[in-house]
């Protein structure tokens, strides 16, 4: 459920008239509501709160899904905590008001500067990835007197998630270390006295509709978790990752997080462990739009219409990176039988073509569109190619809204670039 929904005819946000919102900041523009992350958020937590099992899990929001300095404040104010993958994650947490012992770090690549920086924050968790992030954050704690809290990130070797770009659980994908190497390592990490063994985490892939691929990993976790206790290792804490899928189309909904809970419960509930997840998409997709404007209807005399937008595939990649369908309405939808459109954006690539045959209600130069499920992977991985400023943001919140990034004048992206000194 999400809080856009036509009302008189026209698609709002909450209290908030998009129409008006986009006359207000120009199009085009990324709409977030509040209702909806909040939403996702107690619903995830009520969830696995609803298996006494399980505890009180930490709920480390997937920052890169949608980093937003008011998102991230929005949901640390219900206590989420923050799963980051650069310092410059971990700043935007912070900010926002996320406390360290509440911020997970995990990536494959994280630099001596940045774990230096994760040392000095304090944060709760890091996630290591490979031997030699292992070897380095070890001896950066001992030359800083400090002992952060350490988790073996394993590949399963579970392959799962809605296209091969975001699974990131098989052998061949370049995340965590195998079940084996993972129990030489936290051998290892348990013997560092600068370091402080905390436990082992998975992360399969993202946009998973199956409960299935999830239960496997998870069972894997498991005995991994048994094996290592069975040699005497103390593990406290089960990082379960992300990965949960969002409807995107009318087709059947991905696991309700009450079913991805009962999953959850049923593989580990008796294992008395500290439980944490990271979810993202699942939180963040469906409490955004991005809304476009019609800058024409261009009809080929063989009869394929283009829909041509004024929002591109550098404020929205996902459909040109991962095939990936977004719903599109119309903000005022006009009577009249569905027209069959190509969905395309003015960025001189052909793969700025949103989508093909979208059968829509009719639309003239002017007309507002909505993408539903933005408000993931949308705005973090916007750009500024062919030099079109970077989308800016609004957040709402019952009848009040506020533009939580601005669109960057020419002037101030133009001053980004000093001259050689020798032009
Ligand atoms: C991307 C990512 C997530 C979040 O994935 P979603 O599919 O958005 O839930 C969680 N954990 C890690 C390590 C990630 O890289």
């Amino acid at each position: 459920m999400n809080h856009f929904e036509p009302r008189d005819g026209e698609l709002r946000c909450e209290d908030v008239s998009l129409t008006a919102l986009a006359e207000a900041v120009g199009t085009p523009l990324y709409v977030y509501s509040s209702a909806t992350l909040e939403r996702h958020y107690r619903v995830f937590r009520e969830a696995l709160e609803a298996f006494p099992r399980l505890g009180a899990p930490l709920i480390a929001y997937a920052v890169k899904a949608n980093s937003n300095l008011s998102v991230l404040a929005t949901l640390g104010r219900l206590g989420a905590g923050a799963d980051t993958v650069s310092e410059g994650e971990i700043r935007r947490a912070l900010a926002a008001g996320i406390p360290a012992s509440r911020i997970v770090y995990s990536g494959v690549g994280k630099t001596a500067a940045e774990l230096a920086f994760a040392l000095e924050t304090g944060v709760e968790q890091i996630n290591i990835e490979s031997e030699p992030e292992l070897t380095l954050l070890a001896s950066l704690a001992r030359t800083r007197g400090v002992r952060p809290g350490v988790v073996i990130r394993v590949n399963p070797d579970v392959g799962a998630g809605g296209h091969a770009k975001i699974s990131t659980g098989t052998r061949e994908s370049k995340f965590g270390v195998s079940l084996a190497e993972a129990e030489r390592l936290y051998a290892l990490a348990e013997a560092d006295p600068n370091l402080k063994a905390l436990g082992v985490a998975c992360h399969i892939g993202s946009q998973i509709t199956d409960l299935a691929p999830l239960a496997r990993a998870f069972g894997l976790m498991r005995d991994l978790v048994e094996r290592l206790r069975a040699q005497g290792l103390t593990v406290e804490r089960l990082d379960l990752g992300g990965g949960l899928g969002v409807p995107y189309f009318n087709q059947p909904d991905p696991p309700a997080p009450m079913a991805f809970a009962a999953m959850v419960d049923s593989v580990v509930g008796d294992m008395d462990i500290d439980l944490a997840f990271e979810p993202g998409r699942a939180i963040a997709a469906n409490a955004g739009v991005l809304l476009a404007r019609v800058i024409h209807v261009h009809a080929r005399p063989d009869g394929r219409r283009f829909l041509v937008l004024d929002a591109a595939m550098n404020d929205l990649i996902r459909p040109a990176m991962y095939d990936a369908y977004h719903d599109i309405r119309p903000v005022n939808p006009r009577p009249g039988p569905l027209v069959t459109y190509d969905v395309v954006g003015p960025v001189c690539e052909t793969g700025d073509t949103f989508t093909r045959d979208r059968d829509l209600p009719p639309l003239e130069a002017g007309d507002l569109v909505a993408f539903m499920s933005a408000g993931a992977y949308g705005a973090v991985m916007s750009s500024e190619y062919n030099t079109r400023p970077l989308i800016p943001e609004g957040l709402v919140k019952g009848a009040d809204w506020a533009v939580v990034r601005p669109r960057p004048t020419y002037d101030e992206i133009l001053a980004r670039e000093p001259a050689a000194p020798w032009l």
